[in-house]
């Protein structure tokens, strides 16, 4: 039956696209749908993070003759950025396979005297265009670093804290503590180059996309490979030199059926989705017995079901292995019946076989031609990634745990030290430590583990009721 044929060559094919992307994406990164003809040949993972703020100082002023002087701590230094650029000239993210952590400097912290700590260094990260940075963890696009966005800050540094000379009032007048600058930020980001195609080649199984493909990569006019696609023939950069050229992808197992979500079919259609211009591949030789005419009208058919606007790109028709035609008085040249058929619609047809190179230089050229007729629509990620929810918390180390009689006990080396330099007893001081719960999410943990308005809380030797 023909419908069994077509499932087994259909799952042939699948198999075969899902180890190509495999190949192409990185390992155990899975293909989002929607994003299907965007191909990320090329990836890194990476830790990056910002400087911390630095600390307010805590000092008071000491003159000769004058025992209590005013307080003079200086405001800590801010943190360096995290910023992202991309560099002209870069197109591979191979360098970040050998550099894996990028670390802003921190913020100095403040002096006496007023002394103002020196701010941290910035870190320009420079990437390639197309770059897609992405939170490693939950896989949301952080920033697409594609088009006009050349430069992006992706983690702010910590801002210095204020010292003590800005916390004296009337009725506090040696003020014991100073703000603590605020923490870095830090994240495993995954970096993906995308790259997307121009040209799609659709066709039935076995009619000589792969072989068309590995064929222009290798003969002249000049075929590049990106050098990350050697590996993958699904994916080639045709050179067609002054600059000229385009990238042109294999979608294999385009089969009828496609349209109604058979196998892979919606994803195969998405991919061609964005492609440009579509290359029908037939057989023209009709070596496996196919007829090339009923195949480009069945993936017409798909394309028109699946979204009309698919069937309006325009097409160009190849018609492969013509090196195995054979004409005589019974059999009419199906390169004819083709041209009679198409090109009446403006559908050109071409002679080629992919295995001898016949024919292919002119298709490539009146491709080339094609494209320019045809606008490109850059594909250009939104963000997805809320920056602001990185955890600022997990950068100050604390524990919010509930002891045995029901209170909730708050512990960190830097509450600690807080605690030493803040005056509680003062209304500033305990604004400032109000804030300080805030800002380092402890409030927000107290929360999570389930406090209630007027349970008791301990802070080393602070112990308080919890209200709102
Ligand atoms: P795909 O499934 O469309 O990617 O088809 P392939 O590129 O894998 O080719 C299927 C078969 O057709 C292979 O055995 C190729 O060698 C053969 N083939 C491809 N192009 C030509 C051609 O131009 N002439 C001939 N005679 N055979 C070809
Ligand atoms: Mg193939």
């Amino acid at each position: 039956m023909r419908r069994n044929a077509l499932y087994y060559q259909m799952t042939g094919a699948k198999g075969e696209f899902l180890n190509d992307f495999r190949r192409l994406c990185c390992p155990g990164q899975y293909m989002k749908k929607g994003m299907v003809n965007i191909m990320f040949c090329d990836s890194a993972k990476v830790f990056i993070k910002s400087g911390k703020g630095g600390d307010g100082h805590v000092s008071f002023r000491r003159e000769l003759y004058v025992p209590a002087g005013g307080p003079d701590g200086g405001d800590g230094g801010r943190g360096g950025d995290i910023i992202f650029e991309v560099e002209d000239g870069l197109n591979t993210l191979t360098d970040f396979r050998h550099v894996r952590k990028y670390v802003a400097t921190s913020g100095q912290e403040g002096g006496k005297r007023r002394c103002h700590g020196a701010d941290g260094e910035d870190l320009v990260i420079k990437v390639p265009e197309g770059t897609v940075i992405k939170d490693f963890e939950t896989g949301k696009v952080i920033a697409d670093m594609s088009g006009e966005n050349r430069r992006e800050v992706i983690l702010k540094g910590g801002k210095g804290g204020l010292g003590n000379m800005h916390y004296a009032t009337s009725t506090m007048q040696a003020p014991k503590y100073a703000q603590p600058g605020q923490p870095a930020q830090e994240l495993w980001v995954q970096l993906e180059l995308k790259v997307i195609a121009d040209v799609g080649l659709v066709g039935f199984p076995n009619v000589g996309k792969s072989t068309l493909l590995s064929r222009v990569s290798n003969a002249r006019p000049k075929i590049a490979n990106y050098h990350f696609t050697t590996l993958n023939p699904h994916l080639g950069v045709v050179d067609l030199g002054d600059g000229a050229g385009f990238v042109m992808a294999d979608i294999p197992g385009l089969i009828e059926g496609a349209s109604e979500g058979v196998g892979l079919g919606h994803d195969f259609l998405r991919h061609i989705e964005r492609t440009r211009v579509l290359i029908h591949v037939v057989d023209a030789a009709s070596t496996e017995g196919r007829n090339p005419i009923d195949d480009i009208q069945a993936i017409n058919r798909e394309l028109e079901a699946y979204n009309p606007q698919l069937s309006q790109k325009p097409q160009v028709i190849a018609a492969n292995k013509t090196d195995a035609i054979y004409v005589d008085e019974e059999t009419p040249d199906p390169v004819e019946a083709l041209k009679a058929k198409f090109e009446p619609k403006g559908i050109k047809v071409f002679p080629i076989s992919a295995v001898s190179g016949q024919g292919v230089k002119e298709l490539l050229y009146y491709v080339n031609e094609l494209l320019k007729t045809v606008e490109s629509t850059p594909v250009i990620f939104e963000r997805e990634f809320d920056l602001s929810a990185i955890n600022v918390a997990s950068n100050l180390p604390y524990t919010v745990e509930k002891d045995e009689d029901g209170i909730y006990v708050v512990e960190g080396p830097r509450i600690e030290k807080m605690l030493g330099y803040t005056n509680l007893e003062s209304e500033k001081g305990f604004d400032f430590f109000q804030k300080f719960l805030k800002e380092n999410g402890i409030l927000d943990q107290l929360e999570k583990a389930g406090i209630q308005e007027g349970d008791t809380v301990r802070m080393y030797g602070l112990v308080f009721d919890y209200y709102k």
